[in-house]
Formats: C-alpha cells, sequence, structure tokens
C-alpha cells in the first residue's frame, strides 16, 4: 500500500472518529416535576432537583460532560451537589472527575472506591485506576438515606448483581427508581463476573426492585427506556427461566461449549438479544453457576 493511501485512510478514520464524538446528544425526559433521566451515551443519567440541593445518578464519559452540563443548565441554573455512582463501570463514573471539579460530591458504595482506586480488568483490557479526585468521598456498606428536597431518598445496595458495588436510588415521594446496570429494560443484563457479579445476585436484585415499586412507580434502568413493574416481573422471569435451564445442563455434565450452542434454552427470550447476546447470557449463567 502506497503511503498517500496510508495518509487518507488514516484521515478517514480520524474524521469518523470525530463524527462519531460529534453526533452524541443528551435527551432529557421529565419524569416528574423534581426527576429527570437524561440519555446520552453510556449509562442513564438520573437527575433529582429542588429547593436544597442538585442530585445527579451517574455521569457517562469523560468527553460528554460539557453537553451533560449544558443539558443540565436547561433543567436548573443550579451547581450539581452530590453525585450518587451506581457502580464502578467507566460509562457511569467516567465523568467524575469533571463533576468533582464543578463541586459536586460523589457518593457511592464502599467497593466502587475501592475498583476505582486500582487497576481493574475487564473484558480483557486494563481499566486503569482513576485519580484520588474522581474517587467517593462517602461510601457506605448497606444502605443509606438521604433527605433533600422534600424526599425521603432511599439508596441500597445490593449484593453481588451487576456488580459487587451495585446501588439503587429509590425517590420515595416522587416514587421513582433508578437501578444503575443491576437493570437491563427489554435486553438481556451484563453480569461482570469479573467484578463481583453473579446470576443469582442479579436475580435477587431485581426481586428487590419487584418488592420496593408499585404498580406507578416509574423505573430509569442502567440501560434502556423508563420502565415500570410489569416489565420487572417478565425480566426476573426470563433471568430465572435460563438459571434453572443452564443449571440442568450442568446436571446433567453439558460443558460450556455445548451450552453455547444449544438454542433451546434462549428460544422463549430472542428478543431481548443486544449488546449481550443469546450466547454472552448463556455463557456468564453457566460460568456464574459452575463456580
Ligand atoms: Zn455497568
Amino acid at each position: 500500500m502506497n503511503s498517500i493511501k496510508l495518509f487518507s485512510i488514516s484521515i478517514f478514520i480520524t474524521f469518523s472518529m470525530q463524527s462519531q464524538k460529534k453526533e452524541v446528544q443528551i435527551i432529557t425526559t421529565k419524569i416528574s416535576d423534581q426527576v429527570f433521566m437524561l440519555k446520552g451515551q453510556g449509562g442513564n443519567i438520573g437527575l433529582f432537583i429542588g429547593d436544597d440541593a442538585v442530585f445527579m445518578i451517574d455521569d457517562q464519559f469523560a468527553p460528554l460532560t460539557p453537553k451533560i452540563l449544558e443539558a443540565i443548565k436547561k433543567i436548573t441554573p443550579k451547581p450539581v451537589n452530590y453525585l450518587m455512582n451506581t457502580h464502578w463501570h467507566g460509562d457511569h463514573t467516567g465523568g467524575n472527575l469533571n463533576m468533582q471539579k464543578e463541586g459536586a460530591l460523589i457518593l457511592a458504595h464502599k467497593n466502587v472506591r475501592k475498583r476505582m482506586s486500582v487497576d481493574q480488568v475487564i473484558r480483557g483490557k486494563v481499566k486503569k485506576a482513576s485519580p484520588k479526585e474522581a474517587l467517593p468521598v462517602i461510601t457506605f456498606t448497606e444502605d443509606m438515606m438521604m433527605h433533600i428536597n422534600n424526599d425521603d431518598i432511599y439508596v441500597s445496595h445490593i449484593h453481588k448483581a451487576h456488580t459487587d458495588g451495585d446501588a439503587l436510588v429509590y425517590f420515595t415521594k416522587n416514587n421513582i427508581l433508578h437501578t444503575g446496570d443491576a437493570y437491563f429494560q427489554g435486553k438481556f443484563p451484563y453480569i461482570d463476573l469479573s467484578s463481583g457479579g453473579s446470576i443469582n445476585g442479579y436475580i435477587d436484585g431485581i426481586q428487590k426492585m419487584i418488592v420496593l415499586a408499585n404498580d406507578e412507580t416509574k423505573i430509569i434502568p442502567g440501560h434502556g427506556n423508563i420502565s415500570n413493574k410489569r416489565e420487572l416481573i417478565s425480566f426476573k422471569k426470563m433471568l430465572v427461566d435460563l438459571k434453572s435451564r443452564i443449571q440442568t445442563e450442568i446436571d446433567n455434565g453439558k460443558t460450556l461449549e455445548e451450552v453455547k450452542h444449544n438454542k433451546k434454552i434462549t428460544k422463549d427470550y430472542v428478543s431481548f438479544n443486544g449488546w449481550i447476546t443469546e450466547e454472552k447470557i448463556k455463557i456468564a449463567i453457566y460460568k456464574s453457576l459452575n463456580k
């Protein structure tokens, strides 16, 4: 290949990367007078506003912070006071350093701080430790309450679900639940085994959400669209079915390869195919049960 051709290819790659970044738009959805959902690239952001403080849940990737702040300005002129991380993954904590500089106090489960403090390996790639300023400064172990903006916010840890540091955030008076990645609306979930996630913990977490929610509860999932209790119940059924089918295969001595290629296991749930495919969810459940 001659150098001109190489040069033009590299220009094309640079150009298409830039245009991809430019295309990300922050879409704001008003869920109640006080709670908003912001979608961009990465995990869904929750925003809670009122007289006392601006409370944000997750912050996507660092390069998106200016756009996210612009979208927040359209909702409130006030700065973000509190930022809750639902877990340590980069598409939920990537903006931490920027938000800390904006004056936000960062809160999370203790394992979020622990994992962000040191290098992590995720899907075979090393994710470098975050700078001190990007780490949560207030951490909790099981649960906590926050009393701001005339609501009582229940923050609760879910054991070993998507990761080992998951938190769900329930605005009790607004009756709105932010689940983080402990719930993927309409899609097979990503169970991060290398970060302490498990199929049993994931199902327990969904059950906890079902108990918290009533028929009017609006649910902001980590990924996907605004959801409800009815969808949570069918999501749980899908996971319980897959778990029991894969457990049967394991009991019958089937290997991971055999389970991976067994289409019958997921036949009722092909509509849940997404970034996590049928194969990927079968592998995760098999490995989780076989530990
Ligand atoms: Zn995640």
